[in-house]
């Protein structure tokens, strides 16, 4: 039987990030996943990595996740659209918003109704409404960014990969660590475990009667070519909103609030998608004084799984037994960080 220091079950933006990291540090990494690494979940991301979110540790977390992406990926530059990032408040919450921003990070700067600089003055705003603005965010091309970490371990002689489902997972023993048992009837041994399966967590470690505080729900986003110009990605709080520029004349968007809880992650391909793009075009009409048309190109919709309570879901369930779950829409945002937290916290004792 096949043994590792370290397996990675789930081969997403945060399985693949972690499984960078593990073989980085020299050691021997399993990386479980039934599909191609990078081709599940995360693989319909929008891809929108801002810093401009709720709490300080997410805002840190998504720093961090910036960073870790720039350097396990040298030419980030490729995969990037843009740096830039608008979140459109009520003037209030803008203000209160950009004076916590301005603690943690000095690149951000505010922009309130009838004084809207450039570009931004394309923008519909209204009374009482205000814009802020981050310039060092990362919108990138997830499926290329996924591609190129995967890429980057590939081969690697401290890597296993098994295209394969994980089934369950044993009790701890003391010497061995845990086994794994495969959907082949294989079986793998490892000192560590790393749950990185995104919204199919939940439903694995049920088996071994664990039960974690998450929702499943369907994501759905819809990629559009653009007559026209949108000045800058962003998120519209007013209207529930998230848009993201890809080049000049395509834009994926989707709606905060139009995720449909499932009961399994399967079941997003059973989601009735019709006429899903109506109310985002509608939106962004409203919005975006420039647009003239916008032209259905395709839905895309993967499951994210949402923590009840605090978020992100990260600890460490059981003895060596890592759990990085609860990222909801924010995979990217916080997944790399997350990961990297797990190997750090391995490494100090292995
Ligand atoms: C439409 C949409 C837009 C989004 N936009 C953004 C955004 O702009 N920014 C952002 O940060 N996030 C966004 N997200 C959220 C983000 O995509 C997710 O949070 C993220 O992909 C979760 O990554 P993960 O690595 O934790 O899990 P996943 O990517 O879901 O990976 C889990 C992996 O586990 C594998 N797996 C499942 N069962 C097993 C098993 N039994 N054994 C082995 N492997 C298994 C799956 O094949 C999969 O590859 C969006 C999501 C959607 C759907």
């Amino acid at each position: 039987m096949d043994k590792f220091d370290v397996a990675v079950l789930g081969a997403g933006i945060s399985g693949l990030t972690a499984a960078h990291f593990s073989v980085n540090e020299g050691f021997k990494t399993a990386l479980i996943d039934p599909n191609i690494p990078g081709r599940e979940g995360s693989y319909n991301s929008a891809g929108i990595i801002t810093r401009q979110l709720y709490t300080k540790r997410e805002i840190l977390l998504a720093i961090e996740s910036i960073s870790i992406l720039g350097e396990i990926i040298p030419d980030i530059d490729v995969v990037t659209y843009d740096r830039k990032f608008i979140t459109i408040e009520d003037e209030k919450t803008a203000f209160q918003d950009y004076r916590f921003y301005r603690k943690i990070f000095t690149d951000v700067d505010i922009y309130y109704y009838g004084e809207l600089p450039g570009d931004l003055s394309s923008i519909n705003l209204h009374v009482n409404e205000a814009i802020l603005m981050s310039y060092k965010d990362l919108m990138i091309d997830t499926r290329e960014t996924l591609k190129k970490i995967y890429e980057g371990i590939a081969g690697n002689k401290n890597l296993k990969e098994y295209r394969l489902r994980a089934v369950k997972i044993s009790e701890y023993e003391e010497e061995e660590g845990y086994t794994i048992y495969l959907d082949n009837g294989e079986m793998i041994k490892s000192k560590n475990v790393i749950l990185a399966l995104g919204a199919w967590n939940k439903y694995f470690v049920e088996k071994s009667k664990i039960y974690l505080p998450i929702s499943t729900y369907a994501c759905i986003a819809v990629r559009f070519e653009v007559d026209g110009s949108i000045p800058v990605s962003g998120s519209d709080e007013i209207n529930y909103l998230y848009w993201m520029k890809e080049g000049d004349n395509r834009i994926i968007a989707g709606e905060y609030y139009q995720s449909t809880p499932i009961t399994r992650p399967e079941k997003v391909k059973e989601i009735n998608l019709e006429n899903r793009e109506k109310s985002v075009i509608k939106s962004l009409m409203d919005r975006f004084k420039n647009i003239k048309d916008l032209r259905f190109i395709e839905y895309v919709i993967g499951p994210c799984s949402f923590p009840i309570g605090k978020r992100p879901l990260y600890k460490e369930l059981m003895k060596n037994l890592f759990l990085i779950d609860g990222l909801g829409g924010y995979g990217f945002t916080l997944g790399p960080a997350l990961a990297k937290e797990t190997i750090d916290s391995i490494t100090t004792r292995l």
